[in-house]
């Protein structure tokens, strides 16, 4: 069939093969080019379809020559309907790991459930053996409690007072001032419970008492902090207060993890476009200031250079990984550098629909967007025929 982009707001409903496999070629040439470095050997990614946890599994199987289990909730083709962009990653990132040596499996469920973490730990024992490195990625409206069955739904909103900031509606580039209603209580316990600590602690636990991580092993989950016009609405907010306990968490984990000289850390990524990421008020209109300053001064990275310089220099750099007051790996290193934040605040306030070419990234971001479902791809026609109906060759 001949696929083309269908946009809703933030989300696009369908996904090109094609485009999405051409998008893991780029993302494995770019860790082929960099220097090898000595990582983990199998590596277990919760979220391994998109976005970090996908450059975390290209990085550690391309970059340290890892065998790789990928966990994600994706969904195959049905009829005319497309797979989900995650889908068609993992088949190409399977293809490619194979070509190359590499095991790699992959499993499509509910994270959250202990029937897949279940499931996990009997692929990890017949395949692997043990994992040593654990990288938790996930990112989810919703999650339902695998011993109580409550549903849980995430919010992003402020805690404290009404929040208004300018927003972006990245499709048409027009500038807008938006506000959003503060959380109550409930909606910020939900929303830990969605994107807090507790899922990966559960992970953790299950896996170390089935005797599946190595000794030495190491787990990493990954956050954000950003500038201070997104802090009410992300650090302050209802997620920032679920960041705060999925990094208490990596504490508790650590010292589970240490008696068999393994360590867990957060990592606080850089702002990138990702499916998740621009569903956020207000950080979309950042995002591309933002590339706009790093571009210009030449920092700018995507996901895949972030996990090489996060794997290669920080986790499997030598001597001791560095991190900040809080424990906290700082891999938003030079998204947070005083100049580029002075640079980014400064256009900030002169931003509007006008001017958002100039001092923006627009363009930037919507190539990136749709670059994220297979689509805008150099080398792609997209007036071809493609069979949208494609298999995930080691899927359980
Ligand atoms: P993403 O949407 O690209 O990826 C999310 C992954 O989680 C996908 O593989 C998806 O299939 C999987 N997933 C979601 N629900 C699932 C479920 N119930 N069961 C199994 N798999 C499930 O998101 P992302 O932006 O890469 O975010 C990953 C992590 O990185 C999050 O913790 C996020 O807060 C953090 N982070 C993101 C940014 C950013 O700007 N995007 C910056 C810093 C940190």
């Amino acid at each position: 069939m001949i696929i083309h982009p269908k946009t809703r707001s933030f989300i696009c409903t369908t996904a090109h093969p094609e485009g999405c496999a051409k998008q893991i070629e780029k993302q494995i040439d770019y860790i082929n080019a960099q220097k090898k470095f000595n990582g983990p050997t199998n590596v277990l990614v919760i979220g391994a379809s998109t976005g970090y946890g996908l450059a975390s599994r290209i990085a550690a199987a391309f970059g340290a020559g890892a065998n790789t289990l990928g966990v994600f909730f994706d969904r195959a083709a049905e009829g005319a309907r497309t797979a989900t962009a995650g889908w068609y990653n993992t088949a190409a990132f399977e293809a490619k790991a194979k070509q190359n040596g590499l095991k790699s499996f992959s499993i499509v469920g509910d994270a959250f459930s202990d029937s897949i973490k279940a499931k996990t730990i009997e692929l990890i024992k017949a395949e692997f053996g043990q994992v040593d490195l654990v990288v938790y990625s996930l990112a989810s409206p919703r999650r339902t409690h695998p011993v109580t069955g409550e549903i849980f739904s995430s919010v992003i909103k402020p805690i404290g007072p009404t929040y208004t900031n300018k927003t972006l509606n990245f499709h048409s580039g027009e500038v807008s001032f938006t506000s959003i209603e503060p959380a109550t209580d409930e909606e910020i316990r939900q929303t830990t419970a969605v994107m807090g600590g507790e899922d990966w602690r559960m992970w953790i636990e299950q896996l170390s008492e089935a005797g599946v991580i190595a000794k030495g092993a190491t787990t990493v989950a990954y956050s954000y902090v950003g500038p201070e016009v997104t802090q009410p609405v992300y650090r302050e907010g209802t997620i920032g207060k679920a960041k705060n306990d999925l990094e208490n968490t990596a504490i508790q984990l650590n010292d589970l993890l240490q008696s068999q000289g393994g360590r867990a850390f957060v990592s606080v990524n850089k702002a990138l476009v990702t499916q998740s990421s621009s569903a956020i008020p207000v950080v979309p209109l950042y995002i591309s200031a933002l590339y706009k300053v790093m571009k210009e001064k030449e920092l700018h990275e995507n996901c895949i250079e972030q996990m090489y310089r996060l794997f290669s220099e920080r986790l499997y750099g030598e001597g001791t990984v560095e991190v900040d007051e809080k424990g906290l790996i700082r891999i938003d290193d030079w998204e947070m550098r005083e100049d580029v934040q002075a640079e980014v605040m400064k256009r900030w306030l002169d931003l509007d629909t006008d001017n958002v070419n100039d001092l923006a990234d627009l363009t930037g971001y919507q190539q990136d967007f749709y670059n994220l479902f297979g689509f805008r791809t150099e080398g792609i026609d997209y007036e071809a025929d493609v069979d949208q109906n494609v298999d995930i060759p080691n899927l359980y």
